[in-house]
């Protein structure tokens, strides 16, 4: 809850290429170097201004790792605590609990900007630059992805794909989530995250999220009309999958 109140509460509203982007981008990645993650920060350009990725990793582990993102970004005159604070503070909250444990050399977190549409009418574009930078051999052996978005509203977890790429990771998710006893359900659900441009690379990924809700895009997507109790779910959700992460099990994700 304090990164969701630090994002959407004091930073506010997070337009990609915007002062409020940036700023929110330096909280993240000042919270990943306390934990003890190296930080890179792509910057590329959005709609004609300068966006950025925050990418944080534990050094000297495998190349071509798991990808774990959430889209810092909000849109015009959204705080943006559910869409998506809550996806990156639930990101940062597994990567601080796994900051010791071996298998976060398996993954790469990353905060992805500019997630929303800009006023060219392009969005993903924090997540296309990640993917299209890469070599194709790594393109190739990047395991999967999963994009948590919007997912304290509220309302139960839906896990699937974007309907492009193998759904080997969504499926996986999806079973480790069922076994801890969280309400959630399996669907092919919309293009309408950053696990958009992996799948059309062909890696599988997966979309983590509560579907659309009343406070979407609009200035009352507050910390107040969060859920407490749907930020800890998600975060236990995650980290179910994030705790049976193993190198066989990356070996299978590769396959597809
Ligand atoms: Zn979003």
């Amino acid at each position: 809850m304090g990164h969701i109140r630090k994002l959407a509460g004091e930073i506010g509203v997070r337009v990609q290429g915007t002062n409020g982007e940036f700023l929110g981008s330096r909280y993240i990645a000042r919270k990943f170097r306390v934990m003890g993650y190296e930080v890179d920060i792509q910057k590329f350009t959005a709609d004609g201004q300068t966006s950025r990725n925050v990418i944080a990793y534990k050094p000297d582990g495998m190349s071509d790792r798991f990808v774990i993102g959430a889209h810092m970004d909000s849109v015009r005159g959204s705080p943006g605590a559910n869409d998506n604070a809550s996806g990156v503070a639930v990101m940062l909250e597994v990567a601080r609990l796994i900051a010791n444990n071996h298998r976060a050399k398996f993954i790469k977190f990353v905060a992805f900007g500019s997630e929303e549409y800009g006023g060219n009418g392009v969005h993903h574009v924090g997540s296309a630059t990640y993917v299209a930078r890469r070599t194709d051999r790594s393109r190739r052996r990047i395991p999967g992805m999963i994009s948590v978005d919007m997912v304290a509203d509220g309302r139960p977890l839906l896990v699937g794909t974007a309907g492009i790429g193998p759904d080997v990771v969504a499926k996986t998710l999806f079973r480790k989530i069922k076994a801890t006893g969280i309400d959630v359900a399996y669907r092919t659900l919309c293009d309408c995250s950053d696990n958009g441009p992996f799948e059309r690379a062909g890696i599988p990924g997966a979309f983590m999220w509560s579907g659309l809700e009343p406070n979407y895009h609009d200035p009352s997507d507050t910390v107040a009309n969060l859920s407490r109790r749907d930020v800890r779910r998600s975060g236990r959700a995650l980290l179910a999958f994030v705790r049976a992460l193993k190198r066989d099990m990356i070996t299978r994700f590769r396959q597809y």
